[in-house]
C-alpha cells in the first residue's frame, strides 16, 4: 500500500528548493519555516480526510509557500491614487499632508520630543503648547484643546460642560456624518441630554428661547456639512444665538465640521464657516476636524474661552482622547504654512488640488486619454468634463468642475478593470459610470499622471480572452 503521508517532503527538503532558497534571502528564515510547516500540516489533515489525494511536487509546494509568505508581507494599508474626484474621501484617509508636515512628523517619530516638557524652564508643560500660539495667531482664539477627531471634540465638550443637563439643538441639525457620527448618539454617550427644538425645516430663535430652563447647559449650533434642507427653510444664525446665550448666561458651541482657515470662495466654494469668524461672532467654543479643509492630520480642534477649554482639558476623557507627538508635529507644521496664506495655497495638497485651474485639468485629461486610447486593452478613452466633490462631510452641495479620463475596456468588463486597478501597485480608485471607468483628475496630483498610464499599460488582456487551445485569440 502506498501511504501518501510518506510522500510528503520534509521542511528541510522544501527549504532546499530554489524558490524558497531565493525567498529566504529576502524574508526571515523563521517566517518561511513557519509557513512551510503550516502548509504541510494542512496537507496532512487533507490526506487523512481523503486518502486518494495527490501529493503536490516539491516545486509546487515551494511555490505555494512563497506566494503565501509574500501575500502576508503586503501591508493591508496601502497608498492609493485617488481618482474618485472626492477630495476629502474618509475611506481614503482624507487630506494628504504637506511636505513640511510629513518631515515634521517623521522627525518626531524617529526621536524623543518635548511633548510635555518646557525646555527653557525644565518644567512639565501641556502637550497643547506645541500648537497653542499658532492657533491663537491664526484665529484669535483665547484657548485651545486638540483631541483625536471632531467626534471626540464634541464628546468631550458635551461631557465636560453638560453632563446630566440639557443641550439645545435645532432638529434640522441632528446630523449623521459618515455613518458612524450621529450627533444624537454622541450626545447620549457624553451624558448630556438632547433637547431638540424646531422642526426639520424651520427653527426660529423663539424655539430656542422657549426651551431654555434651569436644566439647560448650552446652546449647540451644528454646520450641516453634508446636506442642505432646501425649500421653505429657516434656521437661526450664530449671532442671534450668541445674543440669546449671553442673555441667559449659556455658552454657545459651534460645531463647524471642517476648519477652513482661508476663505474658499476664491476657489468657488461658498458658505463654509471659518472658525476665526465664528469666534469673532461670539461663539464661546468652536469645534472642527484637522483633516478636512484644513488639510492637516486627523484631530479634533476646540477653540474658545479659556474657562471652558480649561474645564474640557481637565475632564478624564482628555486623557482618553489625547493626540500623540506625531499629530502635534504634523499639525504645527501645517499651521505654520497658514501664517502666509499664499504659502498655504501653494504647499498644502488639498488646497493645490482645489485651486488647480480647470483648463489645466482639461489639458492633462486630453493628454492621458490619447495615451490610454492607444492601449490594446482599451476600447476607448476620452477626456470628459464632469463634477467633483469635496466629500468628508464638507460642502456637499457645492460642486467642483473637473475633467476625467473615461475608459471603456476592450472586453466591456468595467468592474473587472476597476478591480484590477484597485488591487495593483499603486492602488488606483476611480468611479464607474455608464459602463466606463472615470479617472477624475481633480483629486490626482500631476506627479501621478504617469503612474496612471503605467498601471493601465501593465494590464494584459484578460485571461478569459487569452488564447487557449479551444478559443481564438482576441483581435487586439
Ligand atoms: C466631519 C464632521 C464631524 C466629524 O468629524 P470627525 O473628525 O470625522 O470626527 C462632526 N461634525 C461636523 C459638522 C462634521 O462636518
Amino acid at each position: 500500500m502506498n501511504n501518501p503521508l510518506r510522500n510528503l517532503p520534509s521542511v528541510n527538503e522544501l527549504l532546499e528548493s530554489p524558490v524558497l532558497k531565493a525567498l529566504v534571502n529576502r524574508v526571515s528564515h523563521n517566517v518561511v519555516v513557519n509557513r512551510a510547516r503550516s502548509l504541510l500540516d494542512d496537507l496532512r489533515h487533507e490526506i487523512q480526510a481523503r486518502a486518494e489525494i495527490r501529493v503536490p511536487s516539491v516545486a509546487e509546494l515551494a511555490e505555494r509557500i512563497a506566494s503565501r509568505v509574500l501575500a502576508a508581507d503586503e501591508p493591508a494599508l496601502r497608498p492609493v491614487i485617488n481618482a474618485t474626484g472626492i477630495l476629502l474621501h474618509t475611506g481614503l484617509g482624507r487630506a494628504p499632508l504637506a511636505e513640511a508636515a510629513v518631515s515634521a512628523l517623521a522627525e518626531a517619530a524617529a526621536n524623543y520630543a518635548s511633548v510635555e516638557l518646557d525646555l527653557p524652564s525644565g518644567e512639565r508643560s501641556q502637550r497643547v503648547a506645541a500648537v497653542r500660539s499658532l492657533w491663537q495667531e491664526l484665529t484669535g482664539a483665547e484657548a485651545v484643546a486638540v483631541v483625536n477627531n471632531c467626534a471626540g471634540a464634541t464628546l468631550i465638550t458635551l461631557a465636560a460642560l453638560a453632563q446630566g443637563r440639557e443641550v439645545i439643538v435645532s432638529r434640522g441639525q441632528l446630523i449623521e456624518i459618515g455613518g458612524s457620527f450621529r450627533l444624537p448618539e454622541v450626545m447620549a454617550a457624553s451624558g448630556a441630554v438632547l433637547r431638540e427644538v424646531g422642526t426639520t425645516n424651520k427653527t426660529r430663535l423663539a424655539d430656542y428661547e422657549q426651551a431654555i430652563c434651569d436644566r439647560t447647559a448650552a446652546l449647540l449650533l451644528v454646520h450641516p456639512s453634508n446636506y442642505v434642507v432646501a425649500g421653505f427653510t429657516e434656521s437661526v444664525e450664530l449671532r442671534p444665538l450668541v445674543e440669546l446665550g449671553r442673555k441667559h448666561r449659556l455658552p454657545v458651541i459651534h460645531d463647524v465640521g471642517s476648519g477652513a482657515l482661508i476663505d474658499l470662495a476664491q476657489f468657488g466654494l461658498h458658505g463654509e464657516p471659518l472658525p476665526a469668524q465664528s469666534l469673532r461672532h461670539g461663539a464661546d467654543l468652536v469645534l472642527f476636524s484637522g483633516d478636512k479643509l484644513l488639510g492637516g492630520p486627523q484631530c479634533g480642534v476646540i477653540l474658545g474661552r479659556a474657562a471652558l477649554v480649561g474645564q474640557i482639558a481637565k475632564h478624564p476623557l482628555a486623557r482618553a482622547l489625547r493626540v500623540d507627538k506625531l499629530t502635534l508635529a504634523a499639525l504645527a507644521a501645517t499651521l505654520r504654512l497658514y501664517r502666509d496664506p499664499a504659502v498655504a495655497c501653494r504647499s498644502i495638497p488639498l488646497l493645490q488640488l482645489l485651486s488647480t485651474p480647470l483648463q489645466n485639468l482639461q489639458l492633462r485629461a486630453e493628454r492621458l486619454a490619447a495615451q490610454i486610447a492607444a492601449m490594446p486593452t482599451v476600447a476607448s478613452a476620452q477626456a470628459v468634463q464632469d463634477t467633483a466633490y469635496l466629500g468628508g462631510g464638507s460642502v456637499p452641495t457645492q460642486q467642483l468642475a473637473t475633467w476625467c479620463v473615461a475608459i471603456e475596456p476592450q472586453d466591456g468588463g468595467v468592474d473587472r478593470l476597476a478591480a484590477r486597478l484597485r488591487t495593483g501597485t499603486p492602488a488606483i480608485v476611480g468611479r464607474i459610470r455608464d459602463g466606463r471607468l472615470l479617472l477624475d483628475l481633480r483629486s490626482v496630483f500631476p506627479r501621478q499622471d504617469q503612474e496612471l498610464v503605467n498601471a493601465l499599460e501593465r494590464l494584459h488582456p484578460s485571461p478569459q480572452r487569452q488564447p487557449t487551445p479551444d478559443s481564438n485569440p482576441p483581435s487586439a
